[in-house]
């Protein structure tokens, strides 16, 4: 957005890059098969063909029978589906949920939305690393569960689980079990049959393919109730048109999996000596993720007295991508609930960073991470200053020495009234507006919650501007420090970029 010095990607856990075999499948598709699967002349009869070839492709990619896999338009469909479904199926003779208190937010709030309607869900302690121990289900479940849900492969630490173990005292006691597989798709093998699932879910992102594809798996056999009504389409279970084209290119990632895991060694090599030489930059830093029990791609680091804003902010600057946790997450003010279930305390959890390497990552782009983050340590990258809202009092506000950039996006604006004496430049075309920026004034880079602030106060480093700071935690965390100045002051003498100033 601001700079292109070189592109290193590492947030291969929140999405990957659309594969070119997968882009070449996809416009053939598109091009080739518009008609609708459920019709019944020719052309029609050509899409319905790509979409049973694509079921089957996905279903021998998780050792499932193809009748047993229902596309959707998401994995976070597929989770809703299963637990709304299957507990509209039981619900009220039998209530309770067994979770791990470390699945993906898709998970977790349709738990939490099933909470409200009366279900009893009952979380499974984890250990340090994230690890459920399966005995401790053997002591939670009883004649209410119907359902145990645990995610293969978590997404911020990469822990993986023994689902197997947890399937057999499920199924001992009568209840389903179900397995978000999304993370471990195309990084460890996943095999439904193995792990004596009833249900799990996919989705075709993660996996090189494209965005706004899931796919459900639902045991032959296995209760199921439609979520989505309507149309007949997917032997009636999810409804809607089946948007062929995507459901092509999640097959044809799918025909890639064999090949991503055999890179799998060589991910987890370079994840290694990424860890060795984070190590030896700064000795204190706090590995999250499992040495063994893990995805080979994925590893989470809390860098002790650190903010993750910052630091990605600065990360971001030299061209590398990584993410503070979930990207389901990105943008929410709130410690991850997966760092926080593993111990680590609300601070910890605002310091730590994933790095999920791909297919794409080789030596040299760790070389290089380390490179940065070596610069940032040693001092060799100044830091733009990290202003706490505490010191936003009316005298600094009135301050007419500070020039306070207001970089919020419309909707955040309708949301929460912006600083006294502001300036308002939208944070996507930052670049066009800055020659209105005064060099001659200690600038205050100011966002929601913030995130996106330190992006613009480095840019603006990099523009030589020389006393560039941002407001930590946003106009949310001043509102709440000043709760008196935000009535008395907020909104007033906001100026669009490019009117005369103060
Ligand atoms: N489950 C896990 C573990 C995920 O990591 C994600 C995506 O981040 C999802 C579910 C949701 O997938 P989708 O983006 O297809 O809704």
């Amino acid at each position: 957005m601001f700079r292109l010095r070189r592109q290193v990607y590492c947030d291969n856990n929140a999405t990957t890059m659309v594969a070119p075999v997968v882009r070449k499948k996809m416009n053939r598709v598109l091009r080739n098969n518009f008609g609708n699967p459920s019709s019944l002349y020719k052309v029609a009869r050509s899409s319905a063909a790509v979409l049973e070839e694509s079921r089957l492709t996905v279903a021998r990619a998780i050792n499932a029978d193809p009748a047993e896999v229902f596309f959707t338009g998401s994995a976070t469909e597929a989770n809703n589906s299963i637990l709304k479904g299957v507990g509209e199926l039981f619900f009220p003779e039998r209530k309770k949920i067994i979770a791990s208190p470390i699945e993906h937010a898709s998970v977790m709030g349709a738990l939490d939305y099933l909470a409200g309607k009366g279900f009893s869900i009952v979380y499974l302690p984890v250990d340090g690393m994230g690890r459920v121990a399966p005995v401790e289900l053997e002591r939670l479940i009883d004649e209410d569960t119907f359902l145990v849900c645990c995610m293969l492969a978590n997404n911020e630490t990469g822990v993986t689980q023994d689902i197997r173990s947890l399937s057999t005292k499920a199924h001992r006691h009568g209840a389903l079990m179900m397995s978000d597989c999304v993370q471990a798709l195309g990084k460890i093998p996943v095999d439904v049959r193995q792990m004596d699932l009833d249900y799990a879910s996919f989705s075709a992102h993660k996996i090189h393919g494209p965005k706004g594809v899931g796919a459900l798996y639902v045991r032959e056999g296995a209760p199921f109730t439609p979520f989505i009504h309507g149309g007949h389409q997917e032997s009636g279970l999810r409804a809607g048109t089946e948007g062929i084209h995507n459901i092509a290119g999640f097959a044809a990632a799918c025909d890639g999996i064999e090949v991503s895991l055999g890179k799998a060694g060589a991910i987890a090599e370079l994840k290694r000596a990424f860890i060795k030489g984070l190590t030896g930059i700064k000795p204190d830093i706090v590995v999250n993720s499992p040495f063994d029990s893990c995805l080979p791609n994925t590893i989470s680091i809390t860098f002790p007295g650190v903010s993750n804003a910052v630091f990605m902010a600065m990360l971001d600057f030299h061209g590398i991508a990584v993410s503070a946790g979930s990207a389901c997450n990105t943008g929410d003010d709130k410690p991850s609930h997966v760092l926080k279930a593993i111990g680590l305390t609300d601070e910890q959890a605002r310091q730590t960073i994933r790095f999920s390497f791909g297919a794409a990552t080789r030596e040299l782009d760790i070389r290089y991470i380390l490179r940065v983050i070596g610069d940032y340590f040693s001092g060799r990258i100044p830091p733009v200053d990290a202003v706490s809202p505490t010191h936003l009092d009316e005298n600094f506000l009135l301050d007419e020495r500070t020039y306070i950039l207001d970089v919020r996006f419309w909707y955040d604006r309708k949301l929460i009234k912006g600083l006294p004496n502001s300036n308002e430049i939208p944070f996507f075309t930052f670049n066009k507006h800055l020659g209105h920026v005064p060099h001659d004034r200690n600038i205050l880079v100011v966002c929601q919650m913030g995130y996106n602030a330190p992006v613009v106060a480095y840019a603006l480093k990099s523009k030589r501007y020389r006393n560039v700071g941002f407001l930590m935690t946003g106009l949310i965390g001043w509102k709440i420090c000043y709760p008196e100045l935000y009535r008395k002051m907020a909104g007033q003498n906001i100026r669009k970029a490019g009117e005369s100033s103060r």
